[in-house]
Parts: C-alpha cells; sequence; structure tokens
C-alpha cells in the first residue's frame, strides 16, 4: 500500500533548492535582517500579483488580521461579522482587540459566510465584516462588498487559504479595505516557518498599517499609536520570493487533484457532489469550486449519516493522512464562552462540524497517490 501524507512539503521545495539556498546566501551576507530591500522586492511582486497597490509584509496570518483592524480602529465596543466555521484566529484577533465577533452561520455548499444570516444578527455597533474564502473557495465578494456598502462595515478579507482565488476575475485580498493572508508551510504559498501578508490599496490604510507594524514608531522613537512588532524577516521574504513565481503552477497541480477525484468518484455508488438537492442517498459529498476560479488549499468532504470518524479511521488503516478542519466551531470554544452574540441559527457550521474531513490534495501528490485515496473512497462509499 502506497502511504499518502495529508500533506509532504518536501518536493515542493527540493524542486527549488538551488533558489532557496541563493535567497539565503543573499540575505546572509547582505546583513540587512529587519525589513530592507528583499521585504520590499517580495511587496511589490506580491501587490503586482494580486492587484493591490499595497502589500505589507507581517509576522503571520494572524498578525496579518490582528493588524488590518487594528489600522482600521475597530476594539471595544465594536462588533464584527464572521463565520462561525472558520480557523480561531479569524475570531481571535477580534477579541484581542476587545471587539465582538457577531457569530454568522455558513453556506452548506461553499462553506463560506452566509449573508441573510449576517443580515438577520446586524446591529448598531457592527464595524465590520470579515469574510474568511474557506478551503480556497473564494466567498460571492460582489454580493459580500455590497452587503458592507449598504451597511457601512468594513471588508477585510481573511485569504489565509486562498491566496490565488479569484472572484469574477479580481483576486481575492483586493476586494476588501483589507486582505489577510498567512504564509504558514500548509498554505498554498508555504514559508519556512510563521509569516503573513496584509494587502490594501487605500493609500492612508497602507501607511498606518506600516506604522503600526513597527510599533506605531514614525519618526523614530516617537510613537504616534500603540503598535507592536507585526515584521516578517527578510529571510522569509527571500525564500518566499523565489517561490511566489510558481504559486500558479501550485494551485493548478492542485486543481489537478481536485478534477481527478471528481471525474473518477461522481457517479460512483453512494457519491455525489455537494450541490443543493444532489445528496439522494449518497454518504460522501464531494465539494465544488463555484466560483469556478477558487482555488484548493484542502479538498473537503461531507460524510453524511455520522460515518465521518469511520472514514478517517478507514482511511489511516490505509496509511492515508486527513484531518478535521474544525471539530468545534468558534461559537462553542470554551475561550469564548463571554464573547460574542449571535449563537443562535448556526446550524450548518455545527453540522459541518460534524461531517467535514479533508484529504489530500497538496500538489506534489502522485499518480499512484491520488488514486489509493480515490479507489479507498469508493470502497468506502459502496460497502
Ligand atoms: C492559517 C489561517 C489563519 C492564520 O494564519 P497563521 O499564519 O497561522 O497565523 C487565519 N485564518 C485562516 C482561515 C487560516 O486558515
Amino acid at each position: 500500500m502506497t502511504p499518502v501524507p495529508l500533506l509532504d512539503l518536501g518536493p515542493q521545495n527540493r524542486a527549488l533548492e538551488a533558489e532557496l539556498r541563493a535567497a539565503f546566501e543573499r540575505v546572509m551576507s547582505s546583513n540587512m535582517f529587519i525589513l530592507g530591500p528583499e521585504m520590499d522586492a517580495f511587496e511589490k511582486d506580491c501587490a503586482s500579483a494580486l492587484g493591490v497597490k499595497h502589500a505589507i509584509g507581517v509576522s503571520s496570518g494572524t498578525d496579518a488580521l490582528l493588524l488590518a483592524l487594528m489600522a482600521l480602529g475597530v476594539g471595544k465596543g465594536d462588533e464584527v461579522l464572521l463565520p462561525a466555521f472558520t480557523f480561531f484566529a479569524t475570531a481571535g484577533s477580534v477579541v484581542r482587540l476587545g471587539a465582538e465577533p457577531v457569530w454568522c452561520d455558513v453556506d452548506p455548499h461553499t462553506y463560506n459566510l452566509d449573508l441573510a444570516d449576517a443580515a438577520r444578527k446586524i446591529g448598531p455597533r457592527c464595524k465590520a465584516i470579515m469574510p474568511v474564502h474557506l478551503f480556497g473557495q473564494s466567498m460571492d465578494m460582489s454580493a459580500a462588498t455590497a452587503f458592507a456598502k449598504a451597511h457601512k462595515l468594513f471588508v477585510i478579507e481573511d485569504a489565509a487559504q486562498s491566496m490565488g482565488a479569484r472572484w469574477q476575475g479580481k483576486p481575492t485580498m483586493a476586494w476588501g479595505e483589507f486582505g489577510a493572508t498567512s504564509f504558514f508551510p500548509s498554505k498554498n504559498l508555504g514559508g519556512f516557518g510563521d509569516s503573513g501578508l496584509v494587502t490594501t490599496s487605500d493609500d492612508s490604510l497602507a501607511e498606518r498599517a506600516r506604522i503600526l507594524r513597527v510599533h506605531g514608531m514614525q519618526p523614530k522613537y516617537y510613537h504616534k499609536f500603540v503598535g507592536a512588532n507585526f515584521r516578517m524577516d527578510p529571510l522569509q521574504a527571500a525564500m518566499l520570493r523565489a517561490k511566489l513565481p510558481h504559486l500558479p503552477s501550485y494551485n493548478c497541480a492542485r486543481a489537478g487533484n481536485a478534477n481527478f477525484y471528481k471525474s473518477t468518484l461522481l457517479g460512483k455508488p453512494g457519491i455525489a457532489e455537494n450541490t443543493a438537492g444532489a445528496s439522494g442517498g449518497a454518504k460522501i459529498l464531494l465539494p465544488k469550486d463555484f466560483s469556478g476560479e477558487g482555488i484548493w488549499n484542502q479538498f473537503t468532504l461531507r460524510v453524511l449519516n455520522g460515518k465521518r470518524d469511520a472514514l478517517k479511521a478507514f482511511l489511516a488503516d490505509r496509511k492515508i493522512g486527513s484531518e478535521v478542519y474544525y471539530p468545534l466551531t468558534l461559537d462553542r470554544q470554551e475561550c469564548f464562552r463571554n464573547s460574542g452574540r449571535g449563537t443562535e441559527g448556526l446550524g450548518v457550521s455545527h453540522r459541518l462540524s460534524e461531517e467535514v474531513l479533508s484529504i489530500p490534495i497538496f500538489p506534489e501528490l502522485t499518480d499512484i497517490q491520488r488514486s489509493t485515496v480515490a479507489d479507498a473512497l469508493a470502497e468506502f462509499a459502496r460497502s
């Protein structure tokens, strides 16, 4: 049996070993280890790849969200609309600033924030909305920005899982006042440790974010705002810059794997696509890219009839990695028991947390590996 890890970072970085070593040597011999020309160059490349005026390298995706919220002045007394079904950092950044999340349900097919629920829960203290392009699929950003405009909300896109995805031709991170992404090694552009990026096309917001990134300091040792140290390392920037031109090919290879799973499995007994009304009798639902321009960070199944953990164990027996993103929705996290509102009407989020299972989709998956995964799923679904 061919083992199939959920993620194998080795082959991708090995293929660029010469460029990565050159980047490392360049930074090492420059003796410039804080900001500087490597950072500027990486930020310029990112801005042009994402179709925004400003890209600002930061210490992590979490800090990217925090910095964006800080630059917009979100704090005590404010509320922020965000999905209950997402990674912790989306809400953690809001609560750390003394603001309150308003938990919104998600759509059962796209897994993204349900604007109808946001409309039911919005109140006078809501200052911003955070669409999360979960698993790589862009939220409907025309609808989200129209909603934000109607209610005078800032938009902060959590694009940690969607670098390279578009909606109607325009990249995620280019729609809101701010976009935030992560270069955590498992993301679509995986770095060599922690780092992230903030984007905006507003000059004054960009300036504010850059000042907040260095302790709110401008000029040196004169502090305008209470910022923090949110800097990305130039070493990280130089190495990521070597990988950035390859992002489209990584995303393309992930899409190839997604298409392989679909073309091999759809129509097999017990397997259907996760679209409205399509689940009659199915045990496993395969995700669909509703925008047609999403990218795949995760390929996330819905496993029906309480069989999710059984499938996870079945795959583990065959040495196939899988993971539950995410087993507990944010409204139910212990740390948020006294935070936020909107805990009613989160049925889809709660259900997804019991049904979802992500399977290997990384770009360097071999033909044998992905066939092994598909065969195992087909066997489970027909039994
Ligand atoms: C990974 C992730 C983050 C946080 O990024 P880090 O770089 O790990 O801090 C935030 N939001 C979502 C949706 C993520 O997947």
